[in-house]
């Protein structure tokens, strides 16, 4: 096993369960040794990890700073003032929470803030990377409210603005969705501020993906337009998985109230710590060279793939994220994606707007992360296409995988 600092593995676990230490461990070394290209993951730090395996963990804290429902909650408040305090500053909003579990729960948490069950709300189509609480069926979303989709451009696959002015005027929503899992592009959120202005609506911005590129200054940021901003911080923004709200001050009670005790319980003290962690990490020069060079990667890995003969949406990328279909390499996504994991290459699958198959999805995060840099997206993406095209056989592509990340170890020794 070429990983033998693992940060989460400490000499305890090892020692009483040596079962599990072999199990953690072993995903380490799957981390380590094949390429993370998932849109939506990123190796956060070993400070991060350590604030993750800290005694906070032990900690009831159900309420806010300064009145809580347990005792002895007087360290952690510092600890939640802190993270509150850095994300406020990160992101220049007035108010932040940062006790939501989840990205969902975040959206929940804004949902109950702002909306009755059965009010009308417009946003991104799932077809066209809407997640799953912005109104599917199988989700609370869309069986508590009346989700109005709107869709990309067959064309071009930008969002398509006349379409979402159009069904505002039409549908009068109670809240305007903006933010997807997929979409390769920024978001123009002053646009939709005026679309939400024009018809009374609330505009609730899912910024769970491009949020590290706005702390790293590498995508503009919804802070200014939205009432709400839902997020994660696992993502591009490289913290513990978990979720936040920002917004202004005027609604933070309701925000705040919408999370505790309205959709969740105690708050996770130990994630809540990471998160200040994180929030910290994001707001150094190194995590703006980081955010911006995660973009210059996927440009380049959007280019690559694209003159591999893959055809990918939208023509290229203005962040992290980057889709594409196979198809004219003679593969659908599904696939491919089987193909590319037999070689080390992990990634999703997409809807593709306007397609009946399955797309390709994939991120520059974590290999950015890594060290990795324009060079190795070129190399990255024609291994792609040759495994893709059924041109490298999986054992020597694996040779090739290995050979890629044994420069870029996540976790230096
Ligand atoms: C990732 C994501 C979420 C959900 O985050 P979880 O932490 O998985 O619940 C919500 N909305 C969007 C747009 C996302 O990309």
């Amino acid at each position: 096993m070429s990983v033998t600092h693992a940060p989460q593995t400490t000499d305890v676990l090892t020692r009483q369960d040596p079962e599990l230490a072999e199990i953690l461990l072993g995903e380490l070394h799957r981390q380590s040794s094949t390429l993370q290209l998932i849109a939506a993951e990123n190796f956060c730090s070993p400070a991060v990890l350590a604030a993750l395996g800290s005694a906070l963990a032990n900690k009831y804290a159900e309420g806010y700073p300064g009145a809580r429902h347990h005792g002895g909650c007087e360290i952690v408040d510092v600890a939640e003032r802190l993270a509150v305090e850095r994300a406020k500053s990160l992101f220049g909003a007035e108010h932040a929470n940062v006790q939501s579990h989840s990205g969902s729960s975040a959206v929940l948490a804004a949902y109950a803030a702002l909306l009755r069950p059965g009010d009308t709300v417009l946003a991104l189509g799932l077809p066209y990377g809407g997640h799953l609480t912005h109104g599917s069926p199988a989700n609370f979303s869309g069986r508590w409210f009346d989700f109005v989709p709107y869709g990309v451009d067959a064309e071009t696959g930008f969002i398509d603005h006349d379409q979402v002015r159009t069904l505002a005027r039409t549908h009068r929503p109670k809240a305007i969705v903006c933010g997807s899992i997929a979409y390769p592009r920024h978001i123009d959120y002053a646009f939709f501020r005026e679309v939400a202005d024009e018809v009374g609506a609330y505009l609730i911005a899912d910024a769970a993906h491009p949020i590290g590129l706005v702390a790293g200054g590498a995508a503009p940021s919804p802070v200014p337009y939205a009432d709400v901003v839902c997020a994660t911080t696992h993502k591009v923004l490289r913290g513990p998985r978990g979720g936040m709200i920002l917004c202004g001050g005027e609604l933070a009670e309701r925000v705040d109230r919408a999370v505790f005790p309205f959709t969740q319980g105690g708050a996770q003290m130990h994630t809540i710590a990471a998160k200040a962690v994180a929030f910290g990490e994001a707001a150094t020069p190194a995590f703006t060279a980081y955010a911006h060079q995660v973009v210059a990667n996927a440009r380049v890995l959007a280019a690559t793939l694209a003159d591999e003969g893959l055809v990918v949406t939208t023509g290229g990328t203005d962040t992290h994220l980057v889709t594409a279909d196979p198809a004219p390499l003679g593969v659908d996504g599904r696939t491919a994606r089987g193909r590319l994991a037999a070689a080390g290459l992990v990634l999703d699958c997409c809807a593709l707007p306007h397609a009946d198959t399955r797309g390709l999805r994939l991120g520059t995060a974590a290999v950015t992360t890594q060290g990795m840099a324009q060079k190795e997206m070129a190399r990255i993406a024609a291994l792609l296409a040759g495994v893709v095209r059924g041109e490298v056989e999986s054992v020597p592509a694996r040779e090739e995988v290995r050979d890629l990340v044994g420069g870029f170890p996540p976790y230096p020794a």
